[in-house]
């Protein structure tokens, strides 16, 4: 901690890097736990470019429950330093894999967000917007055209928004402190970004509970430690 504390104090463009592993202490699972909730599905599959045209009955229904369970969590302490950092001038920016809105929520003001969002959903046949609450009803999916329903996140088989790709690459090669925080750098290309940083001299801090391929490539490796325990204690070192 004392080592992430010392990074954080010297770095002048600090980038933040989080996954799912972010928001597990909010009570939204990553994507590990998520399969036992959903023991004969891959949510891989039903996250899917083919679900949302071929099988919308379920695609509906493993947003709408990923929706509810969003609405009924909240950021934890971990999302509000961050957000504390960056008014501090200590960090510079988040780029996300994260779906659920929690940084912004925890007042994080410069967010980008790889992977898109579920906060906002639009109808892929006349492009209403709506809020995300339209997909807690019965029949949530189902715009006022009679078209269907959507949140605004990537799914597998789209490619990235190419602004936030533009802004992550940018971020990653200004940054001089990088720090992963819950990811299993599994998704591609988003683990590009760490390993962009680190090619233009960044110092690069991975924090997540189980090894990732990428640790050999880290100045600092922090595991089998909760995320929002870390940032609490480094926050003390802080002050
Ligand atoms: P992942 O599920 O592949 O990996 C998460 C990692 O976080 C794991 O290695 C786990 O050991 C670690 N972890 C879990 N809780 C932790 C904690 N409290 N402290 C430290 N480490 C912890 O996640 P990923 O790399 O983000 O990739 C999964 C994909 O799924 C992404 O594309 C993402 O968009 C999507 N996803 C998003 C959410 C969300 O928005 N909250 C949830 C599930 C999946
Ligand atoms: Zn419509």
């Amino acid at each position: 901690m004392n080592q992430l504390a010392a990074y954080l104090k010297q770095a002048n463009h600090t980038v933040v890097f989080t996954g799912a592993g972010m928001s597990t202490e909010s009570g939204i699972p990553d994507f590990r736990s998520a399969k036992g909730i959903w023991k004969e599905k891959d949510p891989m599959q039903l996250a899917s470019t083919y679900a949302l045209m071929r099988n919308r009955d379920e695609f509906f229904a493993f947003y709408q429950k990923r929706i509810k369970g969003l609405i009924s969590c909240q950021p934890h302490r971990g999302h509000k330093l961050l957000a504390e950092w960056e008014r501090d001038g200590l960090i510079h920016s988040i780029i996300t894999q994260n779906v659920d809105g929690f940084h912004q929520r925890a007042g994080s003001q410069h967010v980008i967000e790889l992977h898109g969002t579920i906060a906002r959903l639009h109808c892929i046949d006349c492009g209403q917007a709506y809020d995300l609450t339209k997909y807690i009803e019965e029949n949530g999916s189902v715009c006022t055209c009679g078209g269907f329903i959507r949140p605004n996140v990537v799914l597998f088989g789209e490619s990235l928004p190419h602004d936030a790709v533009d802004q992550a690459e940018l971020e990653s090669s200004q940054a001089d402190l990088f720090i992963v925080l819950g990811s299993s750098l599994q998704v591609s290309p988003a683990n590009y970004f760490p390993i962009e940083a680190k090619r233009n001299g960044a110092k690069l801090v991975i924090v997540n509970m189980e090894p990732t391929d990428y640790d050999e490539y880290a100045d600092l490796v922090i595991h089998d430690r909760k995320i929002g325990e870390v940032l609490a204690e480094v926050n003390q070192l802080l002050i």
